[in-house]
């Protein structure tokens, strides 16, 4: 029995971590949310050039269709490896047949000019016609000056920006920084300690995993009044298993509620990229129905088209060979975790 649906979206994915795991343990083991971005990806995002960047891209795009995932909305941080990123991940993506919205994360961590790079490379993917948000890594590394310049690029080009907010207690001002620039075209990925009337626009991306991995709380997004979809935050784009996390996490504080309300958090992301309505995954199992997937482990695609060209099938991608993916995303593992 088969069942087909729209492709998947993954509306909050870093394609730059994908190379993470098995990474050396931190030299201290970090105590907080802070400790663990300080010592874990503040480190390995430094150490990225263009060249891993593009085999982890494809590891994750390739891991996406794997799980039925058609669209990746992509937040890239790479600060010693800025100029052509975007280009970068937008054209490892389109080797393996996966639809990617990409942003580069502008951040103030690195003085001034890292985050003039971080705006100029968002500005010249958007220029030159490519698929993309502002990127801004979090109001609580931003200056008031770069957050008002991401927030007129995003005007300009008519596009959202793409921002982490409230995902630990050290971004709890988020509302107050803010306040005054968002609008429904921005993402707004967490929200943990966003209080409920925060006042901001925009669609609250939720990523359980990545909340309970990092300690930071449940997010509970069903409390907001705006629109709620589901990302991974870089561990991986098994979309249906963030889906039943997510129900699971939403009945831990309420028992009354049903996976309706989840299942409605996934098809949120084909209002953010409507192009993967076009797709089409035929799955292991039938029905694709919220109440049946919320119970039943190892659901995945067999076979899947995109924009009408089959890119997966027989267990296999058609574009593109993925023992070598894997092989050559090993390599440029080694080389990164020995910068580490
Ligand atoms: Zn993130």
């Amino acid at each position: 029995m088969t069942a087909v649906t729209p492709g998947l979206v993954c509306a909050h994915h870093h394609l730059y971590s994908e190379l993470a795991r098995g990474m050396p343990p931190p030299p201290k083991t970090p105590t907080d949310f802070q400790e663990i971005l300080e010592q874990i990806w503040w480190r390995l995002d430094a150490a990225l050039d263009l060249e891993m960047l593009e085999w982890s891209a494809k590891l994750g795009a390739l891991e996406a269709l794997e799980a039925g995932t058609t669209a990746i909305i992509d937040h890239n941080e790479t600060p010693n490896a800025i100029e052509g990123s975007l280009s970068v991940i937008a054209d490892a993506c389109a080797e393996v047949g996966v639809r990617v919205v990409t942003a580069y994360g502008v951040t103030d961590r690195h003085g001034h000019e890292g985050a003039v790079r971080g705006l100029e490379e968002n500005r010249r993917f958007l220029d030159e016609g490519g698929n993309g948000l502002v990127g801004v890594h979090a109001s609580f590394t931003c200056t008031e000056e770069t957050l008002e310049a991401a927030s007129d690029l995003a005007n300009e080009y008519d596009v959202g920006v793409h921002i982490h907010v409230a995902e630990g207690p050290g971004d709890r001002d988020a509302p107050e920084r803010l306040a005054g620039l968002t609008n429904d075209r921005w993402l707004l990925s967490h929200c943990v300690y966003l209080p409920d009337d925060h006042g901001l626009d925009g669609t609250i991306l939720h990523n359980p995993r990545s909340n309970l991995n990092n300690g930071v709380g449940y997010a509970n997004p069903a409390r907001f009044s705006n629109p709620v979809a589901l990302g991974t935050d870089g561990i991986g784009a098994n979309m249906i298993e963030s889906f039943r996390l997510a129900y699971v996490m939403h009945r831990s504080v309420d028992v009354t509620i049903g996976p309706d309300i989840a299942w409605s958090w996934l098809e949120t992301g084909l209002d953010l990229v409507p192009e993967a309505r076009n797709d089409e995954v035929t799955w292991s199992y039938d029905p694709m129905d919220p109440w049946h997937i919320a119970f039943t482990a190892g659901v995945h695609p067999v076979k899947i088209e995109v924009e009408g060209e089959v890119v997966y099938e027989d267990g296999a991608p058609t574009r593109v060979d993925a023992d070598e993916i894997r092989a050559k995303a090993h390599e440029q593992a080694v080389r990164l975790h020995a910068r580490l």
